[in-house]
């Protein structure tokens, strides 16, 4: 054990997603002085540790025996042991092997400790020039086509920044449901091999990205993220209900331009969005 480890405490550890040296230093620290290193792939990881020199004893928890070694480690823990989490690649738990391990730890009173770093859904966003005030974690999307675009179709009008794990071999046919459910037109980037050599990140209309991506093979292989902007509110929903209401009064006894200049006066809103929903309103006299 070192300094920057506790006895009897749940580190998650984030590892790089490509690049080795973005691993913090915090995280070599914890990840030489733990007890027991949790890893999702323990021949992978250890290749990581030994690039790092680090010798611990590595134990396997991966999706298939999580449940059963996540009740062992907690007994470590509760025996004083301090245990490091760690997965493939990036931030466990975050569409990876880990949630139950943390559940169970929390739920024992033990303490669980981030040892923040690499993460590719937060590399892509801050790179990919989309609005990342509000964005939403889709994870991955349904392998079949159907689910898929069903899952999109329920996504279509959320206004938030969406973001995507995708498979290689899946990334055309994911794009051509994005292009069928979100239109042609909806903005989306592809974040592919971040902080590796082929690092890419491409925005563009989605029929223009499809055809991109099918024009060329090797934007389809390696890892990749998709951020898809969300859908912006058209001028008639900018109105408020106030100026909506205001400008059906106006609308009975004046022109649209007028009636729509004016509604912007009254409620301090922009004429063209009251001007276009006066249109959809039917006004007798444009
Ligand atoms: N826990 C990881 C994280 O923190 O990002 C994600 C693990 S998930 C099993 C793997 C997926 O993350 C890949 O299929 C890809 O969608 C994305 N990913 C991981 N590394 C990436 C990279 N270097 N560039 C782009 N996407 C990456």
């Amino acid at each position: 054990m070192n300094e920057a480890v506790e006895a009897g405490v749940l580190y998650v550890v984030a590892t790089p997603i490509g690049n080795r040296a973005d691993i913090s230093q915090r995280a070599l620290a914890v990840l030489g002085g733990v007890d027991l290193i949790a890893a999702e792939d323990t021949r992978h990881s250890g290749r990581l540790l030994q690039h790092y020199h680090i010798e611990r004893q590595i134990l396997a928890l991966h999706e298939h025996n999580e449940r059963q070694r996540a009740a062992e480690v907690v007994t470590r823990l509760q025996q004083g042991q301090s245990v490091a989490l760690i997965s493939d690649a990036g931030t466990p738990l975050i569409s990876d092997p880990g949630y139950h391990l943390v559940r169970l730890a929390r739920e024992a009173g033990i303490k669980v400790v981030p040892v923040p770093g690499p993460n590719a859904m937060i590399a892509a966003l801050s790179a990919a020039g989309l609005p990342s005030d509000r964005f939403i974690f889709e994870g991955f999307l349904p392998s079949k086509s159907a689910a898929r675009q069903k899952r999109l179709q329920a996504l279509a009008d959320e206004p938030r920044t969406l973001i995507f794990y995708e498979a290689p071999h899946r990334l055309l046919e994911t794009l051509g449901d994005m292009v069928a459910v979100f239109g042609a037109q909806r903005h989306v980037v592809l974040a592919r091999e971040l902080s590796k050599t082929f690092e890419t990140i491409k925005g563009a209309p989605a029929g223009e990205l499809l055809a991109w991506v099918g024009g060329d093979p090797d934007q389809q292989k390696g890892e990749m993220v998709l951020l898809v902007k969300g859908r912006e509110a058209t001028d008639s929903e900018e109105v408020s209900a106030e100026a909506r209401r205001i400008l059906k009064i106006l609308l009975d006894e004046l022109p649209l331009s007028q009636a729509s200049a004016l509604a912007a006066k009254i409620t301090g809103s922009k004429k063209k969005p009251l001007y276009q929903l006066g249109l959809t309103l039917g006004s007798g006299n444009p």
